[in-house]
């Protein structure tokens, strides 16, 4: 059985403007019972904002479907460290995440007199980053705490250009700290652990935008890396990138023809 899974910026959606098709593609994912996961590397909402957002676009997806960083970010903590104080940096998605695991967290109006008792630094984009964050961030961190990222993207577009991502802030953490961070979103595999517990499939596809994160996951994980060009990457630059996809489509509009193709083959 193939399962999907999907980026969603740049592939569902640019913006607030949902790409022609995305809906059918879901609709016709459901009726033939292919399994499927949203993932995406954004961690300033949660899912449940997720799910309100691709309604309004018409596109029905239960909460359990999406991951996003923070949630990945929550969970893979849960799994693999022993429960501790944390300090966020990031937006309300990762602060909801985090809160959602039950662990106590250390907030930055105490942060002065308790950063000495931080376990963990857990960093996402954060669009009101202050120097108070960056600073006890950074005294944590050399005082032994876990530094984990959300995600690497240095950078991301939005509608006045190309601005600041979580990997910025986390490199700013890196130059104070000399330390690098556990990232745990695209391409890194430790979000691939999360996705397995919502996905089962024995062959994946990961359809994406972006080479560097979802392309470059795909090879990662030996799934099927499939390109759509309707998000940040061009054709250009895949001439240009040593991350090659198996397969470019123009947009999610023709993954149904693809999928359809590739399901008749499986039943002759
Ligand atoms: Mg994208």
């Amino acid at each position: 059985m193939i399962g999907i899974i999907f980026d969603m910026d740049g592939v569902l959606y640019r913006g607030d403007r949902p790409i022609e098709g995305a809906g059918d593609v879901i609709e016709f994912l459901k009726s033939h019972k292919i399994p499927f996961v949203f993932l995406t590397n954004n961690s300033t909402k949660n899912a449940a904002m997720y799910r309100e957002k691709l309604q309004k676009m018409g596109i029905e997806v239960e909460e359990e479907k999406i991951i996003t960083s923070a949630y990945a970010v929550a969970h893979y903590l849960e799994k693999h460290f022993d429960r501790g104080n944390l300090f966020v940096i990031g937006g309300k998605g990762l602060q909801k995440e985090i809160e959602a695991i039950g662990w106590p967290i250390i907030n930055i109006e105490d942060a002065g007199s308790q950063w000495k008792d931080i376990d963990y630094v857990v960093v996402g984009l954060d669009t009101k980053l202050t120097y108070e964050k960056l600073k006890y961030a950074t005294l944590a961190i050399r005082n032994g705490a876990l530094f984990i990222g959300t995600n690497p993207d240095t950078t991301y577009p939005s509608e006045e250009g190309i601005v600041p991502g979580a990997g910025s802030i986390l490199a700013a953490l890196k130059a104070s700290t000399g330390k690098d961070p556990l990232i745990i979103g695209k391409p890194n595999e430790p979000v691939y652990e999360i996705v397995k517990e919502k996905l089962e499939a024995d062959e994946i596809w990961v359809v994406g935008d972006r080479l560097d994160t979802d392309i470059a996951f795909a090879k990662r994980i030996g799934a099927k890396a499939i390109m759509v060009a309707t998000g940040v990457n061009t054709l250009e630059d895949v001439e240009r990138s040593d991350v090659k996809p198996d397969l470019i489509l123009p947009s999610i509009n023709e993954l149904i023809e693809y999928l359809r193709v590739a399901l008749n083959i499986r039943n002759l």
